[in-house]
C-alpha cells in the first residue's frame, strides 16, 4: 500500500481540506509530463466526488470506500467540515473544475450537511447532493429532500459498500455523467442564439444525448477564432465541429444522425413488433417485446424518452421520491430495451399500409419496414400559439417544450413562460434557476385547477418566479428574434420586453401520417379496443362507429390496445381518452405488449 502525506489540519475542528492522495500516486507515472503538469492534466479531466465529516475516522472510511470504487474515474476529495467544503467548491469553480457528488455528514458543529449542501447547489447545482445520517435523523433527511433537494440519504454504517454504498452511488454518477460535459472535448456547435435552425439542431443533439458545447457566432470570440481557423463561412451557420478536425455546416438531421453513431437504417426488413414512438409508452412496448422474446424494431426521429424527455423534473413517477428528469428516465429506459435486444432507427414514421398479415410503416427515408404486429405511440406535441408573430418568431425566442435546451442561454434574461399546466410550472422551476425572473402568464384565474399542489407549492417558494393569473398573450413582435409581448391582463392591455417566451399551452396528436382506416375522434385520438365498439357521448362523430364496421373483418372484437385495424395497437397518450401522465403511458405500452402475444397466437 502507499503511503502518502495527509495534512492533519484538514481534520481539525475548523476543518480543511486534504489533496487527492490517490492522485497524486498517478502523477508519477505519468510519463512526458512534468509531476505538476501530469497532476494539472489529471486534474482537468477527472470529475470530483467530495466527502465532508468533521469526524476523522469516518471521513476515512468514506474516502477509502469512495477511492476502491471510483478512484480511477473520478478524483476523490476530503473536508473536514461544512465551510471548509464551501471554500474548496468556490476554488473548483474559479477552475472550471467538474463535481461529480457531494456526500456530506449531517451532524457536523457550525454547519450541518443539510445547511453545506445548501450553499453547495448554488455554486454546483447540478452536482449530486448525498447525506450521512444517523438512523435517528432519517427524519430531518426526508424533509431535506425538500428543502436543499438532497438526491438521496444514506443511513450509518453504510457497510458492506457493495450494497448499500456503491449501487446508491452508481446510479447518481450515472444521471449526473448523462449531463456532464467533459472540458474540451466532444463536439461543439457554432450558431446564432436566434435561429431556428440552429435551435432545432441543438435539441436534436441534446435529446440524443449527443454531448456539446454551444458556442454563439455573434458573442464568442473562441467561435469566431474556430471558423477563422478552419476556414469555415461566418455566415452558413450553424455548423458542427468535430473533435477530428472534420466539420458539417448546416446539417440535414439524418446526416448528423449517422455521424454521431445512431442508427437510420433497419438491420433487418421484417419485425415481429414495430413501436413507433419512444417515449414512456413506446419505451416500455420495447422492454417487455424484447425481453420476451418479439424480435423488436423502435422508430424514433428525436430520442428515446418523448414528451417526459422534455420534463426536467418528473416528481410523481413510482419509484423516484426526489424525482427524475425526462431526460434521465429516457436514457434508463433506451439502456433496458438496448439490453433485452431491442433495436433502435432514428428515423420518423410518414405512412403505413396493410398487406394480409403484414403491416408496413414507411420511413421519412422513403424505406420500408414490416411486421406481424405494430403499435402507435407517438404521443402528442406542443400546442401552437396562434397569434400575430408568434410563427415568424418560433425558435427565435419562441419555444415550444425545449426548457432543457435552452434554459443556459438564457442565464441572467428575464424569461416568460405561457401556460398553467405541471408542464409549465416544471419549466418555470427549472427556468428560476438559471434567468433573472421568471413570470408565468396564466389564462385561468390562479394555477390550482390545473396544476399539481406540490408545484405550485414550489413556485410559491421560489422567489424568481412571477405568476400573472388571468393574463393572455395578444401578439409577439421583433424583426429577427422576439423583443415584446403585447399582453391582456387584469388592468388592460400593455407591452413588455421579452427575449424569450416559452410555450406550454396543451398538445396534440401525431396521427395525420396514418391511412383513414385507422379510426381517431375528431381531434384526432386514436380509437381503440372498447372505444370502437361503444361510442362515447361527445367523443365521437357518431360516424366512427359506422366506419368501424365497414373496416373490421374479425370475428371478435379488438382487444382492449387494439385500433380499428387489426395488429396495431396504440398505447400511451396519443390514445383517445388516455390519462396524460408518463406512469400510464408505460402502463399501456407493457399491456400492448400482452395483447401483441395474444393477436400473434391466433396465426
Ligand atoms: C414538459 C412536460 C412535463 C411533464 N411532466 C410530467 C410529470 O411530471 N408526470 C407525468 O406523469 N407526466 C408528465 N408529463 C406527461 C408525460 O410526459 C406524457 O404523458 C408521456 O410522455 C406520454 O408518453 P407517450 O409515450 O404516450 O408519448 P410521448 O412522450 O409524447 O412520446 C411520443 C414519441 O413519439 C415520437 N413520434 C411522434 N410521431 C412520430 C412518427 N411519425 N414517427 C416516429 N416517432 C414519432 C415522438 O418524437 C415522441 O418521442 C409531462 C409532459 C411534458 C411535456
Amino acid at each position: 500500500m502507499v503511503h502518502f502525506a495527509i495534512r492533519k489540519s484538514g481534520f481539525s475542528g475548523n476543518g480543511g481540506i486534504i489533496g487527492d492522495r490517490n492522485s497524486a500516486d498517478h502523477s508519477g507515472t505519468a510519463t512526458g509530463y512534468t509531476g505538476k503538469q501530469a497532476l494539472a492534466h489529471i486534474f482537468m479531466n477527472r470529475p470530483i466526488l467530495l466527502a465532508i465529516d468533521d469526524d476523522i475516522s469516518v471521513l476515512e472510511a468514506v474516502v477509502q470506500d469512495l477511492r476502491r470504487q471510483y478512484g480511477s474515474t473520478y478524483r476523490i476529495m476530503r473536508a473536514g467540515s461544512g465551510q471548509a467544503a464551501l471554500d474548496t467548491l468556490r476554488q473548483l469553480k474559479v477552475r472550471e473544475e467538474a463535481v461529480a457528488l457531494l456526500l456530506s455528514d449531517q451532524r457536523m458543529p457550525g454547519m450541518t450537511g443539510v445547511e453545506f449542501l445548501e450553499h453547495a447547489k448554488e455554486m454546483y447545482p447540478e452536482a449530486r447532493r448525498v447525506l450521512l445520517t444517523a438512523y435517528a435523523d432519517t427524519e430531518a433527511a426526508i424533509r431535506a429532500i425538500n428543502t436543499a433537494r438532497i438526491h438521496y440519504y444514506l443511513t450509518k454504517p453504510w457497510d458492506p459498500p457493495e450494497e448499500k454504498l456503491y449501487p446508491v452511488l452508481d446510479d447518481l454518477l450515472q444521471d449526473w455523467n448523462a449531463g456532464y460535459q467533459p472540458k474540451f472535448e466532444g463536439l461543439r456547435v457554432i450558431g446564432h442564439r436566434w435561429s431556428l435552425k440552429d435551435h432545432q439542431l441543438r435539441s436534436f443533439l441534446s435529446r440524443n444525448h449527443v454531448p456539446y458545447r454551444w458556442l454563439d457566432a455573434a458573442a464568442s470570440e473562441d467561435a469566431q477564432e474556430l471558423l477563422k481557423e478552419r476556414s469555415l463561412d461566418p455566415e452558413a451557420l450553424p455548423v458542427v465541429l468535430f473533435s477530428d478536425g472534420t466539420a458539417l455546416v448546416d446539417p440535414e438531421k439524418d446526416v448528423l444522425a449517422a455521424r454521431v453513431g445512431l442508427r437510420t437504417q433497419a438491420a433487418q426488413d421484417f419485425y415481429d413488433l414495430v413501436v413507433v414512438g419512444a417515449g414512456p409508452a413506446g419505451l416500455a412496448a420495447g422492454v417487455y417485446g424484447a425481453s420476451e422474446g418479439l424480435k423488436t424494431l423502435v422508430i424514433e426521429p428525436l430520442a428515446p424518452g418523448g414528451q417526459a424527455g422534455s420534463s426536467s423534473k418528473i416528481e410523481n413517477y413510482l419509484g423516484f421520491p426526489t424525482g427524475i428528469t425526462g431526460a434521465d428516465l429516457g436514457r434508463r429506459a433506451h439502456m433496458q430495451c438496448v439490453r433485452f435486444g431491442a433495436e433502435f432507427l432514428t428515423q420518423r414514421a410518414t405512412g403505413m399500409r396493410v398487406e394480409g398479415q403484414y403491416r408496413f410503416v414507411k420511413l421519412a427515408d422513403g424505406r420500408e419496414v414490416s411486421s406481424h404486429v405494430l403499435l402507435l405511440a407517438t404521443g402528442v406535441q406542443y400546442r401552437r400559439l396562434e397569434i400575430p408573430g408568434a410563427e415568424e418568431l418560433t425558435g427565435r425566442g419562441i419555444y415550444y417544450g425545449a426548457a432543457l435546451v435552452e434554459a443556459a442561454a438564457c442565464k441572467n434574461e428575464d424569461v416568460f413562460v405561457v401556460g398553467g399546466a405541471n408542464s409549465a410550472g416544471q419549466a418555470a422551476l427549472h427556468f428560476a434557476k438559471f434567468a433573472c425572473t421568471v413570470t408565468m402568464l396564466v389564462r385561468g384565474k390562479s394555477l390550482e385547477a390545473s396544476m399539481s399542489k406540490y408545484l405550485i407549492d414550489e413556485i410559491e417558494h421560489t422567489s424568481n418566479i412571477v405568476v400573472e393569473p388571468d393574463t393572455q398573450v395578444l401578439s409577439a413582435e421583433g424583426s429577427d428574434h422576439l423583443e415584446a409581448l403585447r399582453l391582456l391582463g387584469p388592468q388592460g392591455e400593455s407591452t413588455r420586453k421579452a427575449a424569450s417566451l416559452f410555450v406550454f399551452i396543451g398538445a396534440v396528436p401525431r396521427t395525420e401520417w396514418l391511412p383513414d382506416a385507422v379510426l381517431r375522434d375528431d381531434k384526432g385520438f386514436i380509437l381503440a379496443g372498447p372505444d370502437l365498439t361503444v361510442p362515447e357521448k361527445g367523443s365521437l362523430d357518431g360516424k366512427a362507429s359506422g366506419k368501424f364496421a365497414s373496416i373490421w373483418k374479425e370475428s371478435r372484437v379488438p382487444y382492449l390496445l387494439e385500433s380499428s385495424v387489426p395488429g396495431v395497437f396504440v398505447a400511451g397518450d396519443v390514445r383517445h381518452g388516455s390519462v396524460k401522465r408518463a406512469a400510464s403511458a408505460v402502463g399501456e405500452g407493457s399491456i400492448a405488449v400482452q395483447f401483441a402475444h395474444q393477436y400473434l397466437a391466433s396465426f
